[in-house]
């Protein structure tokens, strides 16, 4: 667990022990997706986090783009070996610059992309990279929507930290519709969290942050949409604002998001 926590308090402050060019040369081998080093032509871009914060200027050792569950469990043992703390990522958009962390290993879970669709049962099973936009692609032509992030590009694992969507003045929190997740512990074990597998920690991920482990897929329960009144208002505000990040702008968006949440 100690491992997995990421810009909190004491846990800043783990020893940092350099790591070997042997033993990052095996870590690479060993990985099935891509490892972004300090000096690749892609690590400026991915160090940082989608939304400007000073606090979240940050320097990784190491971004992980992971492609499966083998590569999750090699970087929480890596940075098991190597006393690295982690942050975990997969839309990127933590305004806190939770997704990025100063010497320490990210797990990025921005590759990690796929929906199983059921449209009889109304549920849809996503890998953790995917967003909130690509969920919707699949189920709308069904007429179906999930409560997930206003903006498209929102990640799924939203759910993580209680989640607010359009359709959350009628069917409630992202968190009210997770049906499961597909979760791996900081002791490296993969398990299922649903009402009656593993309750305790289906509690803790809907709503509790992300510090319980690395989700690599969420469940979600769909809801017939046939008609929307507003929407896409709000969306260009925020792409807008997005470039002048103040307290009073960040406040305004939000404002403008709840108002038209209430046409919806
Ligand atoms: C432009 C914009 C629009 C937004 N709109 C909404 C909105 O409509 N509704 C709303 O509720 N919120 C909204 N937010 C806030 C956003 O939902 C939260 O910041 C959320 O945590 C982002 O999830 P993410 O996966 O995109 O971000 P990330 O930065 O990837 O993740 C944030 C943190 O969550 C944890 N985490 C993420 N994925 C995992 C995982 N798979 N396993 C374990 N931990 C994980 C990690 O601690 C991570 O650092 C918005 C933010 C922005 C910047």
């Amino acid at each position: 667990m100690l491992a997995l926590m990421n810009s909190c308090g004491p846990f800043n402050k783990l020893l940092k022990l350099p790591i070997g060019s042997d033993a990052l040369k095996r870590f690479k081998t060993n990985f099935n997706g891509h490892v972004v080093l300090p000096g690749d032509a892609e690590y400026e871009k991915l160090r940082r986090v989608r939304m400007w914060n000073p606090q979240s200027d940050k320097h990784p050792a190491i971004i992980a783009q992971c492609k499966n569950e083998q590569d999750i469990l090699r970087c929480i043992d890596f940075a098991h070996q190597h006393h690295l703390e982690v942050a975990v990522r997969s839309g990127n958009h933590s305004f806190l610059g939770w997704g990025t962390t100063e010497g320490g290993l990210v797990i990025d879970l921005s590759k990690m992309k796929g929906v199983e669709f059921n449209p009889l049962k109304r549920t849809a099973r996503v890998a953790a990279g995917t967003t909130s936009g690509e969920i919707l692609a699949v189920t709308s032509q069904y007429g179906l929507a999930p409560v997930l992030g206003e903006c498209g590009s929102v990640g799924a694992g939203l759910v993580l930290g209680g989640g607010l969507g359009w359709l959350s003045g009628k069917y409630g929190a992202t968190c009210d519709n997770l049906i499961s997740a597909r979760v791996i512990t900081a002791g490296g074990t993969s398990m299922t969290a649903s009402e009656n597998i593993n309750p305790d920690l289906y509690w803790a991920i809907r709503g509790g942050g992300g510090n319980f482990g690395v989700a690599t897929s969420f469940e979600y329960r769909l809801h017939p949409v046939r008609e929307v009144i507003a929407g896409a208002y709000c969306y260009f505000q925020v792409m807008l604002m997005s470039k002048v990040n103040t307290p009073e702008n960040i406040l305004f968006i939000f404002t403008l998001c709840n108002y038209c949440r209430m046409f919806v």
